[in-house]
């Protein structure tokens, strides 16, 4: 159960959501051309257009968090330092957020490794940075972490979400404004603690 929330909790989280995206996302997102708020968006509006739940469209938005509220600089991989994001950025979104929010962003890490394993064209596609910062995460996973990372709750959702972090990497994307999320954010936030709705319901 995350904690239970009021509205001057709620308007506080909103406005350090804008703050962390409006001031600390300028950062490049590790070796690619674009910066840590550009790839938070567009992951953000996939997520959206291919129909995912509110949740999952957070989990999109937020799931680097862990990056903006640590001190290791834009490109630890580059150092050989796991910054271990997904675990911070979590256990942040964890404090507010229901677990079909905060539990995709746990796994993202894990569901790169668990895509390795298991998807011969996966690595192909994977961006340099990405492939660096693998090896630092432990490689791709054995077949025992492969049939344990499938008995997590949210182990499809993390799948989704790593695929959509994958493909948000478009320099050239249109892009929404941070606060166009706003609505959506408070709609996870009010969200039901069992939900593990991948697919927006109300378009079906
Ligand atoms: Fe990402």
């Amino acid at each position: 159960m995350h904690p239970p929330r009021h509205l001057l909790e709620s308007v506080q989280l909103l406005a350090e959501l804008s703050d962390i995206y409006g001031v600390r996302a300028h950062g490049r997102y590790g070796l690619s051309q674009v910066t840590q708020r550009m790839h938070a968006i567009q992951c953000a509006s996939l997520a959206q257009a291919q129909g995912f739940a509110p949740t999952l469209v957070v989990a999109a938005l937020l799931h680097d968090i862990g990056h903006m509220v640590h001190d290791l600089g834009e490109h630890p991989a580059a150092e050989g330092i796991d910054d271990h994001h997904e675990a911070i950025g979590s256990r942040w979104l964890a404090r507010y957020f229901p677990p079909s929010v905060s539990e995709p962003v746990r796994l993202h890490v894990a569901a790169k490794r668990y895509l390795c394993a298991t998807d011969k064209s996966y690595i192909d596609k994977l961006s340099r940075d990405s492939i660096e910062s693998l090896a630092l995460q432990g490689g791709p996973m054995s077949a025992s972490e492969v049939a344990a990372f499938q008995t997590e709750q949210f182990w499809r959702h993390a799948i989704a979400l790593r695929r959509l972090d994958d493909a948000a990497k478009d320099p050239d994307a249109p892009l929404l404004a941070f606060e166009a999320f706003l609505p959506l954010i408070e709609t996870a936030l009010g969200a039901d603690d069992e939900s593990i709705a991948l697919m927006d319901e109300s378009r079906r």
